[in-house]
Order: structure tokens, then sequence, then C-alpha cells
């Protein structure tokens, strides 16, 4: 079997994942992410409100607000180099009562002022104003600035892009089943499911749900995870709201949230429900009622907006209440990225920032590599499309496709051609594009065996299965 000996192997290619393969590409090592699934962002960070939190609401002095403090100062510019489609809209937490204005002035305005995070009051008329769809028996509520919304699939695939051009490389569709120290050696060597190996110096455990059990492979039984479902509505409905409106939370749950979407569009939910199945992401009638009933409290004509999604995600319920990020107690190699419950998308730049601090104090050395790009490079230019339509419903050409396939994480799926052009998520929901998107790719793709890897493209999901079938 074919060794690769690397520096860092980030296991786990969802927003943590792929932010800190990004932060870490900027020094000269050599890297790679282990993904399980066929794609990056396919876990949690697919399926969430797309909110970059401020973390005015996080308690102070956790590794949570730490990591969200760190990311208010990073996000400028990662939505710049990375054209991370953003939008600053804010929020407001939206009292209707009395004892919710108490809430709001003895919990939060505190907490975002230990935070350091701009909050200021604003009365019933200023949100009525600025977001007319919201209920009339609002009493005023607390406006938060600072909140925006992003596509968490782009800032996903965007980390990861970086981090190929600086020379990562990201194996895709097979996780890592097996952890072993090297005999004789202090390195680890990690095993897949598809029976390769690789050997690297430190690990970074960002498995999300499931990087309780990458810690039992390293023997530690320090934490777990438990998975908590939140359900989704998204309609097409043009709500008059412009910001994002959230409740005043109850002692036992945030409650639901109406918010914009920045490809437009209306999130209502989402639900908080214990389950066992850390798989699963299905919806139910009675979590869309429980998302109707919450939102139509904040925005009275939730129940007459037509519904084009319905969706769940499930987030990552650490035992110990906070981020775990830290180098593990029984293998000092490994490093912790994990339990990031509620605002993983918000904090992954300030953790990944953390983690690389973390590493460095763990014994890697860490110099710059002065040749590394900062920008991701726009590949597309529309000069160069033919303008065949293949997508009717969104307008997405075959030159946009093709170039979907070029680009440095090359999709293995339709669905990463979805998410990566917005093909097949019209009307039709690809009953006319996807057979023909299937063409594009099979005249687009290489020889699977990956003896003619495409020009420019670095992948090394094709190197490894080489390498299998070498050995
Ligand atoms: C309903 C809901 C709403 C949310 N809203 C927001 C929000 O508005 N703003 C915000 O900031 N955050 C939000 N979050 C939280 C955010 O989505 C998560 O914190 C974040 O996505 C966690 O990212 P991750 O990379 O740790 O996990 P994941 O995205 O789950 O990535 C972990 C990856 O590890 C892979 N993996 C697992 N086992 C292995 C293995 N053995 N080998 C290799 N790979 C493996 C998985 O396939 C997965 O892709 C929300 C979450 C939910 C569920």
């Amino acid at each position: 079997m074919q060794n690769h000996k690397y520096d860092v192997v980030v296991i786990g290619g969802g927003v943590v994942g792929t932010a800190i393969l990004r932060a870490l590409s900027f020094y000269q090592l050599k890297l790679l992410l282990i993904e399980k699934q066929p794609d990056v962002c396919e876990g949690t960070s697919k399926a969430n409100s797309g909110i970059v939190h401020t973390g005015f609401d996080a308690k102070p002095g956790t590794v949570e607000a730490e990591c969200l403090r760190r990311s208010r100062r990073l996000w400028p510019m990662l939505v710049e180099n990375l054209r991370i489609p953003f939008i600053p809209c804010g929020a407001v937490m939206v009292a209707t009562n009395e004892e919710e204005k108490q809430i709001i002035e003895t919990t939060y305005v505190p907490q975002a002022k230990a935070n350091d995070v701009d909050v200021y009051w604003m009365s019933a008329e200023e949100i009525l104003e600025m977001n007319p769809a919201v209920t009339t028996k609002v009493t005023g509520g607390l406006a938060v600035p600072g909140e925006a919304i992003c596509d968490p699939f782009w800032a996903t695939r965007a980390f990861g892009e970086i981090a190929v051009l600086n020379g990562a490389e990201v194996v895709l569709g097979h996780g890592v089943s097996h952890i072993e120290t090297v005999p004789d050696g202090e390195d680890l060597r990690l095993t897949l499911e598809n029976g390769g190996t690789v050997t690297t110096r430190y690990a970074v455990n960002a498995a999300g749900l499931w990087s309780d059990e990458i810690a039992r492979m390293v023997g530690e039984e320090s934490f777990s995870i438990s998975p908590r479902k939140g359900q989704f509505i998204l309609t097409e409905e043009a709500i008059s709201i412009s910001s994002i409106i959230l409740p005043v939370p109850t002692k036992t749950s945030k409650g639901v949230l109406v918010s914009p979407v920045v490809f437009g569009g209306f999130l209502l939910g989402p639900t908080a429900e214990d389950q066992e199945d850390k798989w699963d992401r299905s919806t139910s009638e009675a979590g869309m009622e429980s998302v109707l009933a919450g939102c139509e409290k904040l925005v009275p004509d939730t129940r007459q907006f037509s519904t084009i999604r319905q969706f769940a995600g499930v987030r990552a319920v650490c035992s110990e209440g906070d981020f775990v990020i830290r180098p593990s107690a029984v293998q000092p190699r490994m490093i912790h990225a994990a339990g990031i419950r509620s605002t993983g998308l918000s904090a992954s730049p300030g953790i990944a920032e953390l983690v690389a601090e973390t590493l460095q104090k763990a014994g890697l050395e860490l110099q710059a590599n002065e040749q590394a790009q900062h920008t991701l490079p726009d590949l597309f230019s529309e000069e160069q499309d033919t303008g065949e339509i293949i997508c009717l419903c969104r307008s997405i050409t075959r030159s946009e496709i093709v170039h979907s396939l070029k680009r440095p994480l090359t999709p293995q799926t339709i669905d990463g051609v979805k998410r990566r052009t917005g093909a097949t998520l019209g009307e039709c929901q690809g009953n006319c594009c996807i057979p023909k998107i299937i063409d594009v790719m099979a005249e687009t793709y290489p020889d699977q065996t990956g003896k003619q890897p495409l020009k420019g493209v670095k992948n090394s999901y094709l190197a490894v299965v080489q390498g299998e079938k070498q050995a």
C-alpha cells in the first residue's frame, strides 16, 4: 500500500476543517484533508441558518466566545479575498412584552458588552419601519448591527480551494477508520476506509458529529457528541423584513428565527430536537408545525407563505458544553477542533487561528510560505462563455458547468456541480438538466483511473486511487 507522509492531516471537510486547512496553507507544511463524503461541506456545514454571528450572546469566557471574537476581525478580509456572498443585514431581537424586554436588558445587553459587541435598543416604531412584516405586538428590541448572512457552502469550498492552490491535498470519499502511533516513533498512521494509509506528524480532529469517534481512535474518552436536529422551511415569498428577526430565547431554547437568505428568499427555523441518530436529517410534520408556530409570533403572516423546500441540519452537542480546541490528553499529536455546536460557520476563521497556535505550542514549526496566495482568482470570464444553456430554470450555461469541474476542488457528484453553479436548483429541480450535466461531466472529466488528471486540477483523490491500483 502506498504510504504518504504529511506534516498535518485534517480529518473532516466541513467549514471548520477547511478553514483550518486554509490557515495552515500559509506556512511551509505538507498538508492533507481527509473527508469521508464525496465533497466538502456535506455535514452540518451545509444545513444551517447561514448567519455570521457576532457572538453578542455567547457565554463570556468560553472558547466559543474567544473564537467568535477572533472571527469578527477576520471575516471582512475573507469576504473580500474569497468573494464570499455576504450581506451585512444586522439582526433585531424582538420583545413583545415587558418580561422579554427585562430578559434582554438583564442578560443580553451585559453579555454583548462583555463580548465587546455593539448593540443598541430600537423602539417598536423603528423596528416596524425597517421590518414592516414584524408583529405589531412588538414593544421594542435589541439591534445587533454586526450580524450578517453568507453562503456556507461557498465559504467552505473557498477555504478548501485556496488551500489547494497553496499546495494542500484533499482526499474525498474515504473516511479515516483507524489511527495508530507509528512503532518506534511519534508519527501517527491513519488508515482510510479504502485501506489506504497516510502517515503524519500531527492530526487535527474536525470531524463534527463524529469527532468523539475520532478521539476514541487514539484512546480518548473525555468528551462525547450527541446530535440535535434543527428543521427549516425555505420560502421565496417577498417578506417585508430587512434584518434577521430573532426571538428572545427561553430557558430551554434559542427559539426559531426568520432570516433573509443570501441568494434570495427567507429561512424559517430551526427547531432544536435531541435525537439518537447522528445521520437523521429527516423533516416531520411536527417539526414544520413547530417552525410555523414559532415564526408566526415574530411575523404573523408566516402561515400564508408558500414553501419551496424543507430540510434539517444536525448540531454537534458536546458533553463539555463548549468548543473543544486542545491537544488530546492521550495523544498530544492530535489536536481537537470538536464540539463546534451552534456557531461554527461564524467562528471557523477564529477556530482555525486558534488551532494553528495550538499546533505551534505542540511543537509544529510554522514558517511562512511566501508564495502562498491569499486571494482566490475567478477562473471564469464571461467572454469565454459560449452561451449554451444547460439549466433552463436558472440560466446556467455549459461553460459555467465546465468551469466548475475545473476548479481546484473538483466536484465528484451532480450535487457538487449543483452547489458550485446553482444548476438543478430551479423549478424543475433538475428533471431537465441532470442528463445534460452528466454528459458534460463525462466529456470533461478524465479517465477515472486517474491516469490523465486534468491539467491544473490538484486533487489527490485521483492520486490515492492510482496509488491503490499500483500497490
Ligand atoms: C440547524 C442549525 C443551524 C445553524 N445555524 C448556524 C448559523 O446560522 N451560523 C453559524 O455560525 N453556525 C450555525 N450552525 C452551526 C454550524 O453549522 C456548525 O457549527 C458547523 O457547520 C460545524 O462545522 P464542522 O466542520 O465542525 O462540522 P461538519 O460540517 O459536520 O464537518 C465535519 C465533517 O467531518 C466528516 N467526517 C466525519 N467522520 C469522518 C471520518 N472518520 N473521516 C473523515 N471525515 C469524517 C463529515 O463527513 C463532515 O463532512 C447551525 C447548525 C445547525 C444544525
